[in-house]
């Protein structure tokens, strides 16, 4: 999986799968006797229509071989997307061939695998095979069931969240991603059996403009879908405040069988796409609320533009879903393993950021804002005092 690419310029990088795997095994984290690896199947068209729209699919399907592509759009193939104004409007419909979205060879294979392994995932907790999985390469949060959006083709959250109700199970999906997760509220907005909790920067100043505290859910689905907007130049202070108010209430109060955990790791001060000022103990410490709180957890990969950052976040969460404490087994050896960030290793984790003065307290004002919103809008439908 971690071969395709979108296009050259594109920021996602299916590889940072790979560096995380890499750096997993480099810190022990992988050859234990209780961790697999698992090999996904590209996941059957009568899944993915599940979800999905059967227009959609077939002609994401009919995309996907590139010779048809090549020949009907020669310059959407050649300049990797950018250049979608050649592209038929019957495929801009869809999201399809923008810049965002291109359209690449092996394109439906992609998606389809990356579902998959979600879904793979899925199955075995439910089957009681597995306590924890994580697809790095999953949490496609922004597509929706007609169309791409936001980098994503598939929702392979809906589609095993889908699943997962079919089994009979009560599911909290928990997204610390930066953006909010507008593909998966929309699938459940009216559904109480899915709670749905989005911690993400403010729609005011980042894509997809949606997830204000204001949008709870509608009809039966009521207060089952949280909104927490974060201020730009938040910090692992003000985020862990945020999370820590917020998400231990509900998950108990919630009590589900399954957590589903988008795990994005674009937070991070040094994220080439967001404004946020978060570093990975922010990060970390929020995972481990998490897992604390979860019977079982299926965690997703979802965003991270800063390709090596990110790798180290996720490295940092599969070691917190094991209970181990990642350790340099390179360490000493020369012409070791050479990897991006190998001039901060040592260890993997940051020094924290502090904001200070007044952009402190404009955050923590915020902060404080959307708290006492949910507090008095949310809560009360769980029966949560504070
Ligand atoms: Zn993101």
């Amino acid at each position: 999986m971690a071969n395709f690419e979108y296009s050259p310029a594109h920021p996602f990088k299916p590889v940072r799968a790979r560096l995380t795997m890499d750096l997993c095994r480099r810190y022990g984290l992988i050859e234990r006797p209780w961790i697999r690896i698992v090999k996904p199947e590209p996941l059957g068209y009568e899944t993915l229509v599940d979800f999905h729209d059967p227009a959609y699919l077939k002609i994401m399907r009919d995309l996907d071989s590139a010779a048809v592509a090549s020949e009907l759009w020669p310059d959407m193939i050649r300049s990797g997307g950018s250049d979608f104004l050649t592209v038929d409007p019957k495929i801009l419909r869809f999201g399809l061939g923008t810049e965002d979205n291109p359209i690449f060879s092996g394109m439906y294979d992609y998606a389809a695998l990356a579902a998959g392994a979600t879904f793979l995932g899925a199955r075995m907790l439910a089957g009681g095979e597995a306590q924890a999985a994580f697809n790095p390469l999953g949490g496609f949060h922004h597509a929706g069931r007609d169309h791409a959006e936001g980098f994503c083709y598939l929702n392979d959250v809906a589609i095993a969240i889908n699943h997962l109700l079919k089994q009979g199970l009560r599911i909290a999906f928990v997204d610390i991603d930066a953006h909010h997760c507008n593909g998966v509220q929309d699938a459940y907005y009216r559904d109480p059996r899915v709670l749905v909790v989005s911690f993400h920067e403010n729609g005011k100043d980042l894509y997809p403009w949606s997830g204000f505290e204001n949008e709870i859910g509608e009809g039966e689905g009521r207060g089952y879908n949280v909104n927490f907007p974060l201020p730009q130049n938040t910090d692992d202070d003000a985020f862990i405040r945020a999370f820590s108010e917020v998400v231990p209430p509900l998950l108990n109060a919630y009590s589900p069988d399954l957590v589903v955990a988008e795990l994005g790791a674009d937070t991070h001060i040094s994220d080439p796409l967001t404004h946020l000022s978060m570093t990975n103990m922010g990060y970390c410490e929020a995972v481990k609320k998490l897992k604390d709180l979860s019977p079982r957890i299926l965690a997703l990969g979802g965003g991270g533009y800063d390709v090596f950052k990110t790798a180290r976040s996720w490295t940092l969460a599969w070691g917190i879903l094991n209970d181990l404490e990642p350790r340099d087994e390179y360490v000493g050896l020369v012409g070791g393993m050479m990897f991006g960030p190998e001039m901060e290793v040592g260890s993997l984790q940051d020094k924290t950021v502090y904001m200070k003065g007044a952009t402190r307290e404009k955050v923590n004002r915020e902060v404080d804002r959307v708290l006492g919103y949910i507090r008095e809008n949310v809560f009360p439908i769980h029966k949560i005092r504070v």
